[in-house]
């Protein structure tokens, strides 16, 4: 909640009052007032990729006998077009997250296999700063679920690692059983989170450095999927991190039973 800090001066004894006004909207008012936003931020973001594009073409018929400039406007048209495309893809896949009708596909998923996958299919962006993605742990069960929801939301948490990460640094990607529940985490040696943004980075379109997101391709939109796929599958996402000392993402789900026993199986509560 934003608070709100007035000095008042009471002006003939010259003393200074301090007046506080707290945010006391509720936890339902700023949920519904963040979803209102949602459309007028879907506009705004999209204008910007769209209009960039527009504007390059331009510039690319403009400078029809200028070899150089046509190429570099090319190359900027590319982006801007991957960008629009990314974020339009995000943008269906949270919508479709959200609908009340979301029947997950309801299959066991080896989750040992998705984020090896996961892993793979981040290893270029990882060569390329000559990030390190070390693996470890493995599970016994199965989790229930949709496979290709699973796979996006372990690989929106590796790509964001990868991208807020500095060069030759190690992310590491860790899987493991504990209390019932399937457990995978994901750690950085990256600039770290502060505690007042950790809980809005998962809000749609949040970036603490817009420009920095949008310079690495992000969409804002990441966190928002894994949040909510991880939800649907009635598991739990948290977050470790310190200014300066990295972050782990952790993110919890409830195992297929086996046995039969309830002692195996533990889903989460709240
Ligand atoms: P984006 O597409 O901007 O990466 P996300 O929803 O995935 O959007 O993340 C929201 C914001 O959270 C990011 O813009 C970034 O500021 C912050 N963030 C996400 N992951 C990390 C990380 N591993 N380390 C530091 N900051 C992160």
């Amino acid at each position: 909640a934003a608070n709100m800090v007035v000095h008042v001066r009471i002006a003939p004894l010259g003393e200074e009052y301090i007046l506080l006004l707290a945010d006391d909207r509720t936890e339902i008012t700023r949920t519904a007032a963040v979803r209102n936003d949602f459309v007028a931020n879907v506009s705004h973001e999209l204008k910007t990729p769209v209009g960039a594009i527009s504007l390059l073409a331009e510039a690319i018929d403009g400078a029809a006998d200028d070899e150089v400039a046509v190429r570099r406007f090319t190359t900027r048209l590319y982006k801007e077009s991957a960008r629009l495309a990314a974020l339009v893809q995000d943008i269906i896949e949270l919508s479709r997250l959200q609908g009340t009708d979301v029947v997950l596909a309801g299959e066991r998923v080896d989750i040992n296999d998705v984020l090896a996958e996961a892993v793979d299919r981040n290893k270029l962006p990882a060569e390329e700063k000559n990030i390190k993605i070390s693996v470890g742990g493995n599970v016994d069960h199965d989790v229930f679920g949709d496979r290709d929801l699973l796979m996006t939301a372990l690989r929106n948490l590796i790509d964001n690692a990868i991208r807020y990460s500095p060069e030759d640094t190690t992310v590491g990607v860790g899987l493991r059983q504990r209390d019932g529940l399937v457990q995978v985490s994901v750690t950085d040696q990256g600039p770290g989170i502060a505690p007042d943004e950790q809980d809005r980075i998962f809000e749609r379109f949040y970036r603490i450095d817009a420009a920095r997101s949008r310079h690495t391709g992000g969409t804002g939109l990441g966190l928002s999927i894994v949040k909510h796929v991880v939800a649907n599958h009635g598991g739990e996402i948290t977050l470790w991190s310190q200014p300066g000392q990295g972050s782990t993402f952790t993110v919890r789900l409830p195992m297929v039973d086996d046995t039969g026993t309830e002692e195996n199986s533990a889903p989460l509560r709240g």
